[in-house]
Order: C-alpha cells, then structure tokens, then sequence
C-alpha cells in the first residue's frame, strides 16, 4: 500500500523551486501499525536562512503580479487537489491516523479554501474615503508583509496548512513553511501541486524539521515579518513571547477545552451523534473536539444510556479500512498522556462508564490506540474539565439550569468552539450571544469548518487573528493609508 501511495523513501525540503536532501533525516511512522512510511528531512537553521534568502527574492516578483493572476495558480492547485482527493486522503490517514471518511472532509476542506482565496484574489478590497479637505484622495490598500513563517501541528496538515498559506499567497507574499515532523506527506504533495500548478519559485518553501530547531529559527529571524502558528498553549505563548521581544507580528491557533451542552428540551438522538462524532472523531485529536458534555440533570440518564450504547457500536483500528470508525492515537507520548488523565479523573471523583485503557491485545498491538472514554458525574472544576487531554475522552457535568450551563460552558481557560443541543428558540439566541468562544454551533457538534468563516477562539485559545474566513488575510497583509494632494 505505501508503495502505491508515494514513490520515495525520502522526503526534501523544497527550497527556491529546488528538491533538496537535509544532512540528517527521521523515520515518519504509520500511527496505525507502527510501519517506517517516509523519512523525513531534519534541517537546520541554515536551511531556514536559504529558504528566507530565497524567498525574499521571489516575493518582490510575486507582489507585483496582478492579484487576479497570482489567484489562478491556488485556482489550478484546487483543480488539482480535487483530481487526487483520493491519493491525498489515503495519505494523510497513514501519516495521521485519522479514519478516510475524515481524512477526505480534510482534504476537501483545502480544496475550499483554495477556491474560496482564489475568489479572494478578485477582491482583496480596500477603501476610499472623502477627504477632510478640497482636491485630496484618499484610500486605505492591503499590502503584503513579505516573508511569512507558518508553523503547522500534526492533526490537520492539509487544511490548516491551506488556511494559511493560501491567503498569504493570494495577498503577494512569500512562505516559509514547517510542517510537524509526525506529518510531513501532506506538505511534500501540496507543494508538488503548487510547483506544478505554475507558482514561481520561492514563493513557497518547506522546511522540514524539529521545532526547537527549525520553527526556532523561523521566529528569531529578522527577514520573518509575521508568524502563523497552530499548535500547543505551551508552544505558542513560547513563540508569542519571543516575538513579542521583536516587535514581529504573530498569529497563534492553541488548544481547546470544547463543550457540547444539551438542554432538556433537545433532541436527544441528535445531541448524542453530534457528541459521539465530535468527541471521538480524529480520536478526540481535534482542537474543536468535544471534551465536555454539559446535560441538564432532567435528562442526564437518557442522554448516558444512549452515549454508552453508541461507544458500544464504534470500531476501532486502522484508518485505511474503512469499516473502522475511530482510528489511532498519534504515538506514545498522546497514549500516555491520555493515560495519566484517566488516572486524574478516576482520582478526582469521577465515574468512569466506559472506555479508559490502551488497547493493546495482538490486533492493536503495533498501532497507539485508546478506547472511547466516559466520565460521568464530574464537576466543572475537576482537571479532567478542565485541561486538554487531546483524546478520546469526554468529561459529563450534569447542570440544573441553562444559566448555570452557559457559566460552566465559559468556566475554562479555552474558548474554541462550543455547541448547544435546545429547541427553545429565545435560549438559541441567549447561547449564540453568551457562550464566549470563537465559534459557536447549534444542534450540531462542535467540530467541523465553514471555511469561508473566520476560525479560531477567544481567552487562551489564541490571540485575536483568525485562520479562514476572509479575516485571516488581516494576518498576511497591512493596511496602508495613501493620501494624494491634487
Ligand atoms: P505543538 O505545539 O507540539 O507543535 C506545533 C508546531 O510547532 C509543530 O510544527 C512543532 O514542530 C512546532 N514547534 C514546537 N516547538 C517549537 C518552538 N520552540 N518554536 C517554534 N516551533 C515549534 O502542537 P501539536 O502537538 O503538533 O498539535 C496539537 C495542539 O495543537 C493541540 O493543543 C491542539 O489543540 C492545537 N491545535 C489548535 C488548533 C486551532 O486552530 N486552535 C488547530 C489544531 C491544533
């Protein structure tokens, strides 16, 4: 099967249009069955330099093109994804793990947002505005910054990657990209597609290796005008430190601690597929995952037994096999942590009702897998609610009335995604108004983006930039005011 999916043992960086090796390389291992897929390039900070020396070049060039025409190429790179929908889906579940079904609304996912940032390229507005004084114009454009930094995460590493880039390339700059190492395929096809849909050479750079090397590199240096990164709280307020100590301007996508409230009015079978899909989806390894589920008390029993029979039905192995539903964890240290939250929660109190082990028997044995968890009967202030544990692990509040719902819904340090299950049309509106996150769903779970909406969350969850959406060319441009005395 990998041999089919991808002819090379080795992946490159691609640098200034060029393929090139890395001195030292890491073994990228199929989450599903432990298997070597690829190795993948550990470059070095002078690798970042060579990246930026060309970058900086090309983006001069780049600028100049005609918004319109620079739009073309993501046009032809959409084109091109929908033709190998299927190759890059089977791709991205072997070096993620996540099941095909996901792994296809991923992809589809980029070949949106390539799409939706080519019509961008046909607008890309700006404004004139009447002048305080006689024979003055004046108007406010989108420049591009130059050189942008993107760092990605492993859990999405095609569309997270579309949502950055893809704007940064419409507005006329330049990109030096790093991928996690856990998935580098994703970035070596999209930018065989780029390269082959006509972008020039060093408009787009991938630089694969470590964080504390490459992404290091990337933030400290001064031809970097902006960092876009999704990944950790603990790495990015890292990041936003150290750019904050240049003045350098940084996006930054982190965690989540996403709830699904279900009020007593709801309707139940509903509320219960929308949890079982996002809280077990991609294994829990979402940033928009549901980890909480918030149950008036009225219907705490109902909505359990139904829970419990669905993780009942869920099947769990390899990704690639498509009877299965729920795939692996990425490697060992996101089993071990998940592991240290079952022992939390178990001493915290709470009652465990399903799920809580490593599945380890001889048919999981190579692979990193962790059965559907639930927790019942847990407080709002317990640490299973409260932290990511990046799992497939739901902590159950019972609640007493939709006020104290939406207070243990906000009660966190995220503010990602959140999701109200209610057919009480004046609570919709309450909820949609009060719950303070990023993004907020009604009677549908918490994961799952319109890309043509701005993504990202409120309190630790980011830092007020937004990836998607026609807001995140606000990331990868600058607003420049000009005045002409006629
Ligand atoms: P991570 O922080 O470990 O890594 C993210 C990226 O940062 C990787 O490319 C990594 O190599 C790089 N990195 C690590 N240390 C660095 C450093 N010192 N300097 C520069 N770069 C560095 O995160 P992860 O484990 O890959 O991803 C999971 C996390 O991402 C979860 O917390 C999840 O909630 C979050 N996430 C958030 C969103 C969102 O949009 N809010 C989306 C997806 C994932």
């Amino acid at each position: 099967m990998r041999e089919a999916l991808l002819n090379t043992k080795k992946l490159q960086n691609f640098i200034d249009g060029e393929w090139l090796e890395a001195r030292e390389a890491a073994p990228v291992v199929n989450p599903a069955n432990g298997e070597t897929i690829v190795d993948v390039p550990l470059s070095k900070g002078e690798d970042v330099n060579k990246a930026v020396l060309a970058a900086k070049k090309a983006q001069k060039e780049w600028a100049l093109v005609p918004a319109p025409q620079r739009a073309e190429v993501l046009f032809t790179a959409g084109q091109m994804m929908k033709e190998r929908k299927e190759h890059l889906s089977k791709l991205l579940t072997m070096e993620n793990g996540k099941v095909l079904e996901e792994a296809r609304g991923e992809v589809q996912e980029g070949i949106d947002m390539a799409f939706y940032m080519a019509g961008e390229g046909r607008r890309l507005f700006g404004h004139t505005t009447p002048a305080e004084l006689p024979n003055k114009f004046s108007m406010s454009q989108r420049a591009p910054v130059g050189v942008v930094g993107i760092i990605t995460p492993w859990n999405f590493p095609i569309a997270i990657a579309t949502w950055k880039s893809f704007p940064a390339i419409v507005a006329g700059n330049a990109v030096i990209w790093k991928p996690a190492t856990e998935t580098p395929i994703m970035a070596f096809e999209l930018a065989k597609i780029l390269e082959e849909a006509g972008l020039p050479k060093g408009v787009l750079n991938v630089v694969y290796g470590k964080g504390s090397e490459v992404g290091d590199a990337m933030v400290h240096h001064d031809d970097i005008r902006v960092i876009s990164f999704t990944g950790s709280n603990e790495t990015g307020r890292h990041i936003a430190s150290e750019c904050g100590k240049q003045l350098k301007k940084v996006s930054l996508e982190m965690g989540g601690k996403n709830a699904i409230t279900v009020m007593d009015d709801a309707d139940l079978d509903l509320a219960v597929e929308g949890i079982i899909w996002s809280a077990y989806g991609t294994s829990g390894q979402r940033c928009t995952a549901a980890s909480r589920v918030i149950v008036h008390e009225n219907v705490k029993e109902k909505v359990e037994e139904r829970l419990l029979a669905q993780i009942e039905k869920l099947t769990i192995g390899d990704g690639l096999d498509e009877s299965n539903k729920v795939g692996p964890i990425i490697n060992k240290a996101g089993l071990e942590k998940i592991e240290k939250y079952i022992q939390i929660g178990k001493e915290e109190g709470a009652k465990l009702m399903a799920g809580g082990y490593v599945l380890d028997n001889d048919n999981y044995a190579a692979g990193h897998y962790f059965a559907p968890t639930l927790f019942t009967d847990c407080t709002a202030d317990m640490r299973i609610s409260q932290e990511e544990i990046f799992g497939p692990v739901i902590s159950l509040i019972p609640v007493k009335s939709f006020e104290e719902a939406i207070e243990v819904n906000n009660g966190v340090k995220y503010g990602l995604s959140s999701s109200i299950f209610t057919t009480d049309a004046n609570r919709v509106f309450q909820a949609q108004r009060d719950l303070d996150t990023g993004i907020v769903y009604v009677n549908a779970g918490t994961t799952g983006a319109e890309i043509h909406l701005p993504f990202g969350g409120t309190k630790g969850t980011g830092n007020g930039h937004r990836d998607s959406g026609v807001q995140a060319l606000d990331v990868f441009t600058e607003w420049k005011a000009v005045y002409i005395d006629y």
